[in-house]
């Protein structure tokens, strides 16, 4: 199954929302296979937001993420990347649309509750950046023929 890596901003982190959002995860369908809070600091959010360093909202992004501890997750599922920056919306929560993450939760461009993984080839780079691999739980959802036909998930 694909695997997105998802960050719990400060903005969620404070304003209480950490249950709700993996909360939306469960209930979709998806899995956690990793879970754990942590500081961000300015070497490992000058990775991550490579492509924004030049911006001129970056300080702003650095000062954002790290104002408080976050959640990084493992979530898992059927095209898992794609299905997931749905339910978080476009960037801007004043944009988002009603029934996403940011849409319902959010009204701001940066204080944007969640982070969501955009590429497959982002997601693997962005897992390895903030998981160790003995920090990722592979195990089979028990109502795994609930969630999908046997042809979604590959049993003849
Ligand atoms: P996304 O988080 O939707 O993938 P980006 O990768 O473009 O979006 O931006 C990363 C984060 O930087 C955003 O989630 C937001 O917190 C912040 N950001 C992006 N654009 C702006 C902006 N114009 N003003 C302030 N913050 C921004």
């Amino acid at each position: 199954m694909e695997k997105s890596l998802i960050i719990i901003k400060p903005s969620g982190v404070q304003r209480g929302l950490i249950g709700q959002v993996i909360d939306r995860f469960q209930r979709k369908g998806l899995q956690i296979n990793g879970l754990k809070m942590m500081q961000l600091d300015e070497q490992i959010l000058r990775e991550h937001y490579a492509h924004l360093i030049e911006r001129s909202f970056f300080p702003l992004v650095l000062k954002s993420m790290m104002a408080t501890p976050v959640i990084v997750m493992v979530v898992s599922g059927k095209d898992a990347i794609a299905v997931i920056r749905q339910m978080v919306g476009s960037t801007n929560g004043r944009q988002a649309a009603p029934g996403t993450i940011r849409g319902d939760f959010s009204m701001s461009g940066q204080e944007n509750i969640v982070h969501a993984s955009d590429s497959a080839e982002n997601a693997i780079i962005e897992i390895e950046r903030f998981f160790s691999p003995e920090e990722i739980f592979e195990y089979t959802p028990a109502l795994l023929q609930y969630q999908y036909s046997d042809d979604e998930i590959g049993i003849d």
